[in-house]
């Protein structure tokens, strides 16, 4: 069962809310944000024009950089009096992005997170080991309230600490862990090191976002940690995590909490809305927050939106997995790539492990991609073997194989992606892990 009756509505109906909030909430910037009166005036557009949610594509943009410009507390809808809490997100330059919630706010929050637990399958019997960062980014304390809501013992230990997690895994038998995709990963191999038996972990869903992730990983992760792994999204300007979540029944596509969330894909060159289907950049409008809600802002994320009625009964429309945000999109030789699909090809490789860092240098007016991966310790230990046992000839038809991994990997980047690259194969642990959100990509071009 959804968490809330919105869930279910037929399309009619769901355009209907929408229409009433998409009013409220331009007349609630208008009146209250400085920004967006003249953002509106400059674009000739009263509050009043706006009758019902097609009214959207009327409406200006909004871009991270206007957060930035309107640092710190410029974009509030409230006085602060009204605020009861400021989360920001660092930036890679320069000042962080800043985002205010009210008292309905936060109520707001606990409640689509609650759905998001409630698609996963987790209720009041769980325990939900809560491995998001907590602090001024949103995904610990916005997981933190929605498990609480629906009911579960949540244990807030947040990121790091990684034999400690396996120690409260095992002790106090979690059941759901929520944690970026690669933590998990990593507290697996930890897990592995320590020679820790998996029956005694009694986990059976995982919650994964803050970083893109692709099928390839997600089958990783569910192999290796014998559990349902969810992909989840959310962003600070929007609301935090709880913005859309996989249902454990389908697990196909984000259901939008789209009745708060108004979702729309535009062309990212010309700004034009895009039908269902077509791929495009994400934009949302925050139509029912009151501290900081955010009209059509520009998420940079490429992805499509389905609104075929899922078989876990939810009618709201479905976002891809995202393939990426715009902003790590790299352009090599002419050549859009985004990190994900790089993974993907490698994780579809026999004897490679999910670890990997993708490098970017300049030679001359060259573009050079280089992908630095983990071979698994299963591949290893074969070579080792033949290393110890077998003669030299022997030995050298291994590093054939090796070389043979390499140019799988060299022939899939090309013919899927379309560009050449160089791969250097490296043992296992070779690769530093994050115990938070990956980097998976160097780029040492000049700017
Ligand atoms: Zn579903």
């Amino acid at each position: 069962m959804p968490w809330n009756p919105e869930e279910t509505l037929s399309r009619p109906e769901m355009a209907k809310l929408q229409s009433e909030r998409l009013q409220k909430v331009c007349e609630r910037v208008y009146s209250r944000v400085p920004f967006y009166k003249s953002k509106f005036d400059e674009k000739k557009i009263k509050p009043s024009d706006i009758k019902n949610i097609q009214d959207v594509v009327k409406l200006p943009f909004t871009k991270k950089s206007d957060l930035r410009e309107n640092y710190p507390y410029g974009l509030f809808a409230e006085p602060l009096d009204n605020i009861v809490r400021i989360h920001a997100s660092s930036g890679t330059t320069g000042k962080p992005t800043v985002v205010a919630y009210n008292r309905n706010d936060i109520n707001l929050w606990a409640e689509v997170m609650a759905r998001t637990f409630t698609c996963a399958g987790v209720t009041n019997k769980d325990v939900v080991q809560n491995a998001y960062g907590y602090g001024l980014f949103t995904g610990g304390l916005g997981a933190h309230y929605g498990a609480e809501r629906v009911g579960a013992a949540v244990i807030p230990i947040s990121g790091g600490n990684t034999q400690k997690q396996i120690m409260l895994l095992q002790d106090f038998g979690s059941t759901v862990l929520t944690s970026t995709p690669s933590f998990a990963l990593y507290i697996y191999d930890v897990a592995c090191e320590m020679k820790i038996n998996l029956d005694t972990i009694k986990l059976k869903v995982g919650l994964f976002g803050a970083e893109p992730w692709t099928e390839e990983m997600r089958h990783e992760i569910e192999e290796r940690l014998r559990i349902k792994a969810i992909d989840i999204y959310g962003l600070s300007e929007i609301i935090g995590p709880g913005v859309s979540s996989e249902c454990i029944e389908a697990q196909s596509g984000l259901h939008f909490n789209e009745d708060h969330f108004y979702p729309e894909i535009i062309n990212p060159e010309t700004g034009e809305q895009l039908p269902y289907g077509q791929e495009g950049e994400l934009v949302i409008t925050s139509m029912s927050r009151e501290a900081m809600p955010l009209i059509r802002y520009r998420t940079g994320d490429i992805t499509n939106l389905n609104p075929e009625k899922c078989k876990c009964g939810r009618t709201t429309v479905r976002m891809r997995r995202v393939r990426g945000r715009a902003d790590d999109m790299l352009i090599i030789r002419g050549v859009n790539v985004f990190p994900s699909q790089v993974e993907s090809v490698l994780l579809r490789t026999k004897d490679i492990a999910p670890h990997y860092i993708i490098e970017v240098n300049r030679k001359g007016r060259m573009d050079e991609m280089n992908v630095r991966v983990e071979v698994t310790t299963e591949c290893m230990d074969k070579l080792a073997a033949k290393v110890l046992t077998t003669d030299l000839k022997q030995f050298a038809q291994e590093e054939e194989d090796l070389i043979k991994i390499k140019r799988d990997i060299q022939k899939n980047v090309k013919d899927i992606i379309g560009v050449n690259t160089e791969v250097t194969l490296v043992p296992p642990n070779a690769i530093q892990r994050s115990e938070g959100k990956a980097k998976r990509v160097i780029d040492n071009r000049p700017k």
